[in-house]
């Protein structure tokens, strides 16, 4: 997994956006915020080689937790590189996919044809991209980006509509979470568990963006904190978070430092506990 933006709101330069490498591509994206800036700073690490138009040509799925600006603003902007390449027929149109409201609004706010262009027949008449929506629950094969890769999606609650997607690859399972307040307990213990009890690896990448004070802000505004986080993997039995790698994104810029104070109790409950940072390369179920 290559972190292209970790933070969340605020600085577009950094905002939530990953990708996830299988077999030395990257054919899958997870949210878009900072696409552009996070590959130039993977570019200087060295973590990633090549280039910007070849890395965009590679991607063949993007998936999309929800449409607040953090999660999409880089995608928009650098999808004139994807136009280009459908006009040019240089590469397939990539899958979108998300929730159903995620993807009307879509359609109707961003690739509209006002806003930005409109992507449904910007390339002469021909899709720059193809929508898909995901049901609650629903699980779509992707044998196009790699043999035996299963999507599966799980609707949640924000202020809007938003997904989580659970990436099933050869046993192990990447689960990315858009942004969320505290779940029901049958959240994890009804959908979440049955999905990821025989995995032999389970990785999470979930929001924490305020820190244990700023509890009733977050509730509020559909977000987690380290306490309010600890509660929700509480859920999970130990066996399963013997095996868990949990990922913590999306922290709001001027809470990090409380909220890294405040991470050994959620340290204590999982197999390790990694705070991503822009331009860094994770290897799962490593
Ligand atoms: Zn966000
Ligand atoms: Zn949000």
């Amino acid at each position: 997994m290559l972190a292209l933006g970790v933070r969340g709101g605020l600085y577009a330069g950094d905002s939530s956006c990953y990708l996830v490498g299988i077999d030395g591509r990257f054919p899958l994206q997870l949210d878009g915020g900072s696409f552009t800036e996070g590959v130039d700073r993977a570019l200087a690490l060295g973590t990633l080689k090549g280039t910007l138009p070849d890395l965009v040509a590679g991607l063949r799925a993007i998936l999309v937790t929800h449409i607040h600006l953090d999660h999409l603003h880089g995608w928009a902007l650098r999808s004139v590189i994807d136009l280009g390449q459908r006009l040019r027929g240089e590469a397939p149109a990539p899958l979108v996919l998300s929730n159903p409201d995620t993807v009307r609004s879509l359609q109707r706010h961003v690739f509209n044809g006002e806003l930005w262009f409109d992507a449904a027949t910007a390339a002469s008449g021909k899709p720059v991209y193809l929508y898909q929506s995901l049901g609650d629950g629903e699980t779509l094969p992707l044998e196009q980006l790699a043999s035996g890769l299963l999507l599966h999606h799980l609707r949640m609650e924000h202020p809007v509509p938003t997904s989580a997607f659970l990436i099933e690859l050869d046993g192990q399972v990447l689960a990315y979470f858009g942004d969320t307040g505290p779940l029901p307990p049958t959240f994890w213990k009804e959908r979440f568990l049955p999905r990821v009890e025989k995995a032999r690896r389970v990785s999470v990448v979930i929001e924490v963006s305020f820190s244990n004070e700023k509890e009733a802000l977050a509730t509020s505004s559909g977000h987690l904190t380290p306490t309010l986080l600890a509660s929700q993997l509480a859920h999970l039995p130990e066996p399963l978070r013997s095996r868990l790698d949990l990922f913590l994104t999306h922290l709001k810029p001027g809470e990090e430092v409380g909220i890294h104070a405040q991470l050994e109790p959620l340290r204590s409950m999982v197999r390790s506990l990694t705070v991503p940072v822009q331009g860094a390369r994770y290897a799962l179920g490593r």
